[in-house]
């Protein structure tokens, strides 16, 4: 009987070790010692949004390789349903090679910054007011496996389309990814009523924060436009406006851009 108990509870444990990672914790199963630490994210909002972004034709956008909500790896492999979210992306994948230049999605601030250990990686944060967006709420934007610390500081301000640091591979090898790990930025935005934070650990926290696909960003202050050739017919099409290689964003009147600057094709 004794050894039977003793089983039970190192299962009670196992099971609080693994719900308490945060939402990118979801791949490789060994022992996450640094993630444990960190507790989860409302994982209740995590789910598909619908949204299907529509690149412009004259430029070639980095893509997203697997979007909010999804259940599966950039591979196509699983993300495992323990997870917080029940195995749902947090977040969006873009794949990228290390070094690439990572945008300001819209004009802000540095409210955080650092380097968490596996699956988290080195990270940074931005807050954005509804003035800089347009949106009605104040949105969070935590852009992940940055491939060294960037040099901004807490508090400074960021301008539209600013270059914030460089994507990288940080927190992803070892574990589902192995020892190459895989180099992409993983973008998660958070969305409050209230401009007010704290910082936990890695995490920002507002009090009705919640995460939501950044696509929806670009459908809610992105520039309307006239529906396109490549508009998908549910009218969850959302054209991304973004930062073309000479620098200048488009459209010209956008207040939110792609992480990424789109070289021509
Ligand atoms: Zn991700």
């Amino acid at each position: 009987m004794k050894t039977r108990r003793r089983f039970f509870l190192v299962l009670v444990a196992m099971g609080v070790a693994m719900f308490d990672f945060p939402a990118e914790a979801q791949r490789g199963r060994g022992i996450v010692q640094d993630e444990a630490k960190e507790p989860a994210d409302k994982s209740e909002t995590i789910r598909p949004s619908g949204l299907e972004p529509v690149f412009p034709e004259k430029v070639r956008c980095p893509e997203i390789a697997s979007p909010f909500g999804s259940r599966t790896r950039y591979d196509g492999s699983s993300r495992p349903s323990w997870a917080p979210g029940g195995g749902s992306h947090g977040g969006i994948d873009i794949t990228l090679a290390a070094g690439t230049p990572l945008l300001a999605l819209a004009a802000g601030t540095v409210v955080a910054k650092g380097e968490g250990g596996r699956m988290l990686g080195i990270y940074m944060w931005l807050s954005h007011s509804p003035e800089e967006t347009g949106l009605p709420d104040w949105v969070f934007s935590k852009y992940q496996h940055l491939e060294t610390l960037p040099e901004l500081s807490i508090g400074a301000k960021v301008s539209l389309g600013q270059v914030i640091g460089r994507s990288g591979k940080t927190g992803t090898t070892g574990g589902h990814y192995g020892f190459n790990g895989y180099p992409h930025l993983h973008l998660t935005t958070l969305r409050s009523a209230e401009g007010e934070y704290q910082i936990e650990g890695s995490r920002v926290i507002s009090r009705d924060g919640r995460i939501f696909d950044p696509l929806a960003l670009y459908h809610e202050a992105g520039v309307r436009m006239e529906r396109t050739a490549g508009m998908p017919p549910s009218g969850k099409g959302v054209v991304i406006p973004y930062v073309a290689a000479d620098g200048r964003a488009w459209p010209a009147n956008t207040r939110v851009v792609w992480p990424i600057a789109c070289p021509p094709r």
